[in-house]
């Protein structure tokens, strides 16, 4: 079935209630019909609920359905997008060991990287996605994951996929992409080659910035690697927390583990109520997503024939770098994510307040277009040579582009920009 049918219907079998709309089952336990049934639950003979901690039947719809369309194995929704990346990546990897990560990802999962997991003895090396030939050079025995992003936020990058993957299918090491941008819609990674897709949910799921929220799945490709007992050994000697569980026995390895072991421990769980915004969010998305991509196409157009514009960066137009990967992983459309870039820090600043119909919102994917000026909001945090490598330079502007009539969106920035 193509996305448009499965994201209307996939993963609800309606209950006895016949209800058109997903249930949101706001309850946080479940009772069980005897203590040998608990047993079952707890011990995994038997699936079902136990508390929300662990599962949700609301949650589980979404996970479902999100699974399908990203065409995962299975998947784990967290309260978001920060928690599904810590997750992944903590799910294989622990102190002594590294990670190789994109220079072009979202600042969050920079610091995270470079920072947090570096107080935990993890240690995070960067490349570009563009010579993927570096990987080669950084990784040794001890890496354990290979970070990157499908249209990154905010440098607007599109990987090499096939070498990235090549490189780490011969390395034997785990892929990790954030697929936030680009939705389910616009490509899926999974079906490339890749082991294992993040998302956060709160942006361009709901649509309408809703709600916060995240996702991991788990692709069929990540079990073979886990196997390995070398570099992946908590995946195949006893979990001593869970009566000795060897994840790698398992159909579902990846994500089994994601929420048996860290949404028990850690707890960043979704809220069912979240899960059911996302659900309703998923309906639609198909649509959303030609729509933004459309808009921002004909933005990033006009754009690049402004007397002000120095560059503008937009995968799909055939002057950006990124044209050549575009064309062949974004065959749907690029998303609704663009910057250009206007020479200096102020002048940024000036067209930033000036515009009306665009918010000064640090989010992305919004139905409702959204301007940002990274390196005095999002990036004010990294020093100017990660700035240079994450591709911010002070005079960027990214717009995430709505769907507002494109007339509306060009004539306001025509007017700030004069
Ligand atoms: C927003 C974002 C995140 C973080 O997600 P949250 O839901 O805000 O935690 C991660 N990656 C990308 C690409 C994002 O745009």
């Amino acid at each position: 079935m193509k996305k448009e049918t499965l994201a209307l219907h996939a993963g609800y079998k309606k209950d006895t209630q016949k209800t058109m709309a997903v249930p949101i089952y706001m309850s946080t336990a479940y009772e069980f019909e005897s203590t040998q049934e608990a047993a079952d639950l707890f011990s995994l003979k038997k699936e079902g609920n136990i508390y929300t901690r662990i599962g949700n039947p609301t949650t589980k719809v979404f996970e479902e359905r999100f699974s399908i369309l990203e065409g995962g194995v299975g998947a784990v929704a967290t309260a978001s997008g920060m928690a599904a990346i810590t997750y992944a990546i903590l799910n294989l990897c622990e102190a002594g060991d590294n990670i190789l990560f994109a220079s072009q990802v979202y600042g969050g999962s920079v610091t995270l990287f470079t920072h947090t997991l570096k107080r935990l003895g993890v240690e995070a090396k960067s490349f570009d996605v563009h010579n993927p030939q570096k990987i080669k050079e950084l990784a040794n025995k001890n890496t354990k994951a290979i970070f990157f992003e499908t249209i990154s936020n905010p440098s607007i990058t599109v990987p090499d996929f096939e070498e990235i993957i090549k490189i780490a299918n011969d390395l034997g090491v785990v892929t990790v992409v954030d697929n936030t941008v680009a939705t389910p819609i616009l490509c899926n990674p999974l079906e490339l080659g890749v082991d294992v897709v993040v998302h956060s949910a709160s942006k361009y799921t709901t649509g309408q910035g809703l709600a916060l929220g995240g996702i991991v799945v788990e692709g069929e490709n990540a079990k073979k690697k886990l196997k390995n007992k070398q570099r992946y050994p908590f995946f195949n000697t006893p979990d001593l927390s869970y009566h000795g569980l060897i994840y790698s026995q398992l159909k579902t390895p990846f994500s089994s583990r994601v929420r048996l072991a860290f949404l028990r421990d850690m707890g960043a769980v979704l809220s069912p109520f979240n899960s059911w915004l996302f659900i309703q969010g998923l309906e639609h998305l198909a649509l959303r997503m030609k729509k933004h991509s459309e808009n921002a196409l004909e933005i990033a157009k006009w754009l690049q024939n402004h007397p002000k514009v120095k560059k503008v960066n937009y995968p799909l137009l055939e002057t950006d770098i990124n044209y050549p990967y575009a064309k062949k992983y974004l065959k749907e459309g690029a998303s609704g994510l663009l910057s250009f870039d206007v020479g200096d820090f102020e002048e940024a600043k000036k067209i930033a307040n000036k515009v009306k119909l665009f918010s000064k919102v640090v989010n992305i994917g919004d139905s409702k277009s959204i301007i940002t000026h990274p390196a005095s909001t999002t990036h004010q945090q990294l020093t100017p040579q990660e700035l240079k490598e994450a591709g911010v330079s002070e005079g960027l502007i990214r717009l995430s582009v709505g769907l507002e009539a494109v007339e509306d969106l060009i004539k306001d920035l025509e007017e700030a920009m004069r």
